[in-house]
C-alpha cells in the first residue's frame, strides 16, 4: 500500500505493512485479526483496537500506526429524505466528501470519494470544475468507510453497498483504488463482499479492464450521458481521447470476464436538449445493442459552474425510460437523494479546496525563494 507518510507511521489499512509489523513486535497473529475486527467491522475506537493487543507491545505499536488518517469530521444531515453527507479533511489538509445514503429498501449505501477534485473536468460536475486534482490514498478512502460505520453504528446499521461514485475518477487513482478493493474484500480487513462494491467511472478503458481483472465480482457503473460522439464531447473531455466505439468494446470485454449474472450500469443523466431526444434514444439503443446493460437516467441537479446546463423535464426522462425499455434493457430512473445538501459531490467543498490550493502554491513558493539560488 502507498500510504507510507503518515508521519512515517504505516496505516492500520495498510494490511501487509501491519503484518510485518506485529512479525517484528512479535504479536500472536490472533490477537491482530481481533484489532482489525474491532477497528474495521465493529467501527471501535483505535484505542478500542489496540485493547485487543498484547499490553507489552501496545505503546510500540501506537507509536508506529496511524489509525484515523480523515480529521475534523463534519456532519450534514438531509431534512428531506435521510442522506447525510460527511466532510472531513485528508492529511494534506484539502476537503472531502463522503455521502450516506439511506434508502427506503433499507440497503445503506456509502458515496466515497477517491481523489480531491478531478482531473477529467467533466461540464457538468462541480468536482470536475474544481480546478484541483489530487489522489486520496487507500487509506483515506477506507478511512470514509470506517466514519461513516462508527456514525451508522448509533443507528444500528452498517453500510451495506460502497460505491465510488464521489469526488474523482478513480481508475485515475488505480493503485489506490486496487489497495482499497483488496482491503475492503479481505478477511483480515472489512469482509465486505466485492458483489456490494460498485466502481463508476466516466471512461478509461485499460485500468478499467485491469481493475475487472483482478476484481471480476465487483460492479462496474459507466457514466456514458450521451451515445453521439460529438455530443459526448461536449460534456466530458476525455471523451475525445476514448470514443464511444473504444468503449463499447470495454463493455463487451467487461461482459466477457463477469459473472453472468452481473450487469454493467450505464448511467444517462437526462440535460435537457442536449441528449435527451428520441433520436438520442435510437443511437443509445444501437450502443447498447447486445450488452448486458442495466441502465439508469438520471435527473440533473444544476450546478452554479454551468448555468446553461439544466435536467430533463420528468416527463421526458420518462418517455426516453420506456424506449430503452422496450427495447429490452432494464433501466431505472434514478432520483437523487440529498438535494438539501448538495450531495451532488463536490459543491460543498470546491470554495474551500480552492483556497486551500491556492495557501498551498503560496507556501511552496515562499519555500521555493527561501532555498534561494
Ligand atoms: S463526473 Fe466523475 S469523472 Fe467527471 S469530473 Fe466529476 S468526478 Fe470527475
Amino acid at each position: 500500500m502507498n500510504d507510507a507518510p503518515f508521519n512515517n507511521k504505516a496505516a492500520f489499512f495498510d494490511l501487509p505493512a501491519i503484518d510485518a509489523l506485529a512479525r517484528r513486535l512479535k504479536i500472536d497473529p490472533h490477537r491482530v485479526r481481533r484489532a482489525r475486527v474491532a477497528y474495521f467491522k465493529k467501527s471501535l475506537s483505535a484505542d478500542a483496537a489496540l485493547a485487543e493487543l498484547p499490553p507489552e507491545v501496545r505503546d510500540a505499536f501506537a507509536a508506529a500506526v496511524a489509525f484515523e488518517t480523515l480529521t475534523d469530521i463534519r456532519r450534514f444531515d438531509s431534512q428531506i429524505d435521510g442522506a447525510s453527507k460527511l466532510i472531513s479533511r485528508t492529511t494534506a489538509g484539502y476537503a472531502i466528501e463522503t455521502v450516506i445514503l439511506r434508502p427506503s429498501t433499507g440497503r445503506t449505501a456509502l458515496c466515497v470519494s477517491s481523489q480531491v477534485g478531478c482531473a477529467a473536468a467533466c461540464a457538468f460536475c462541480a468536482t470536475g470544475q474544481m480546478g484541483v486534482a489530487k489522489s486520496l490514498s487507500a487509506a483515506e478512502i477506507l478511512d470514509q468507510v470506517v466514519q461513516a460505520n462508527r456514525l451508522l453504528a448509533a443507528e444500528d446499521r452498517r453500510v451495506r453497498n460502497i460505491v465510488f461514485m464521489g469526488m474523482g475518477e478513480p481508475l485515475h487513482n488505480e493503485a489506490a483504488l486496487h489497495e482499497t478493493l483488496a482491503t475492503l474484500g479481505a478477511s483480515q480487513g472489512f469482509d465486505h463482499p466485492p458483489s456490494r462494491t460498485l466502481v463508476s467511472t466516466v471512461g478509461v478503458p485499460e485500468p478499467l479492464l485491469r481493475t475487472a481483472e483482478r476484481f471480476p465480482t465487483v460492479n462496474f457503473a459507466l457514466s456514458l450521458h450521451a451515445a453521439s460522439q460529438a455530443t459526448r464531447e461536449t460534456i466530458i473531455p476525455l471523451a475525445k481521447r476514448y470514443s464511444l466505439d473504444v468503449l463499447r468494446s470495454a463493455v463487451e470485454q467487461l461482459n466477457a470476464m463477469q459473472p453472468e449474472r452481473t450487469s454493467v450500469m450505464i448511467e444517462y443523466l437526462m440535460l435537457d436538449g442536449v441528449n435527451d431526444s428520441d433520436a438520442d434514444a435510437a443511437l443509445l439503443l444501437d450502443w447498447l445493442q447486445g450488452l448486458r446493460v442495466h441502465v439508469n437516467l438520471i435527473p440533473f441537479n444544476p450546478i452554479a459552474t454551468a448555468p446553461h446546463l439544466q435536467s430533463s423535464p420528468r416527463h421526458t426522462i420518462e418517455a426516453f425510460g420506456v424506449i430503452i425499455r422496450n427495447a429490452g434493457h432494464p433501466t431505472t430512473i434514478r432520483y437523487s437523494l440529498g438535494r438539501d445538501i448538495d450531495a451532488a459531490c463536490g459543491q460543498l467543498v470546491r470554495d474551500e479546496n480552492l483556497a486551500i490550493a491556492k495557501s498551498l502554491r503560496q507556501v511552496a513558493s515562499q519555500d521555493l525563494s527561501a532555498a534561494g539560488p
